[in-house]
């Protein structure tokens, strides 16, 4: 099954709310980063919360960065999303650990600590719109919470979950946002209070087999939701050799001949997706004569 994202109104369109379900993107940066379950959990949780960012991004071309800096052991998380739904992110120390919390579960905000969360919304021309917020709890959806409330000023529920196999492959992923607009009534305001509060655990929802849409009637009851928009979403990276070639050219003609003197592979790595970029000293040679060719 691939994994979808959805977006709705509801309750008259005072409510505007998102769900995904990001399973094969999950697993997909577990087995490309070889994170550990907890840094999984952290770093799926992030990405379903960047894929629904992202699809919220006026123009496609834009780019939405979630980048997570706190004190526990994984020292930090960065994740990107676009319009188009291509997720990917990484975490510093992929494979840190931290003991089970006291109900047993993963604990992703000991792993994560204390510390920012910074959004960054690149719309390609000007200034990229930069907001940064204490983390609440480490936990994610908190923090993507307060994010909305003390820098958007949208009332935001923000559930994220991500549920692993006893073998440690991810089992389910996804989450949901749900906020209200600034015309909802009291009465919408206490409805969605109420119905969010019996969300016990998102990770349930997911686990039950239910749909992004699925999940979404279920948590609003049913009230008036229209779906506007279902779309796929998956860890796709843009990296490609042409990129990394860029790169290796921008060190200089003279690091690149002594490069090549050495007589070793040259190896570039994407943070990203965690790609291995090998070069031979013959194909630096050659980057070099076309890059004498191009002077
Ligand atoms: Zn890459």
């Amino acid at each position: 099954m691939k994994d979808t994202l959805v977006r709705a109104i509801a309750d008259n369109a005072q409510i505007r709310a998102f769900a995904v379900r990001t399973t094969e993107m999950t697993e997909t940066a577990r087995k490309a980063h070889d994170t550990s379950p907890v840094v999984t959990a952290a770093l799926g949780r992030l990405m379903s919360g960047a894929a629904m960012m992202g699809s919220m991004l006026g123009e496609e071309d834009e780019l939405l960065t979630l980048q997570v800096d706190g004190d526990g052991p994984v020292g930090g998380l960065i994740v990107t999303a676009d319009g188009h739904g291509s997720v990917k992110g990484y975490a510093k120390n992929p494979q840190a650990m931290c003991p089970a919390s006291a109900s047993g579960k993963l604990d992703v905000g000991r792993i994560v600590g204390s510390g920012y969360l910074t959004v960054i919304k690149d719309m390609g021309m000007e200034e990229p719109y930069n907001s940064r917020t204490e983390l609440v709890t480490g936990e994610i959806g908190d923090d993507l919470a307060q994010y909305f409330v003390s820098s958007e000023q949208i009332p935001s529920g923000v559930g994220l979950g991500v549920l692993m196999n006893k073998d440690n492959t991810v089992r389910c992923a996804g989450g949901f946002i749900i906020q209200l607009m600034p015309f909802a009534s009291e009465e919408c305001v206490s409805r969605l209070e109420q119905a969010l509060s019996e969300v016990r655990s998102v990770t349930a929802l997911l686990d039950r087999g239910l749909t992004p849409e699925e999940m979404l009637r279920e948590i609003l009851k049913d009230v008036d939701v229209e779906i506007t928009d279902t779309r796929e979403v998956a860890f796709r990276c843009n990296c490609t050799r042409d990129r990394v070639e860029r790169v290796l050219l921008s060190m200089g003609k003279t690091q690149l001949e002594e490069l090549a003197a050495d007589g070793e592979d040259v190896e570039l790595n994407c943070q990203f997706c965690n790609t291995h970029y090998v070069f031979t000293p013959q194909e630096i040679r050659e980057l070099l004569h076309n890059l004498s060719i191009e002077k």
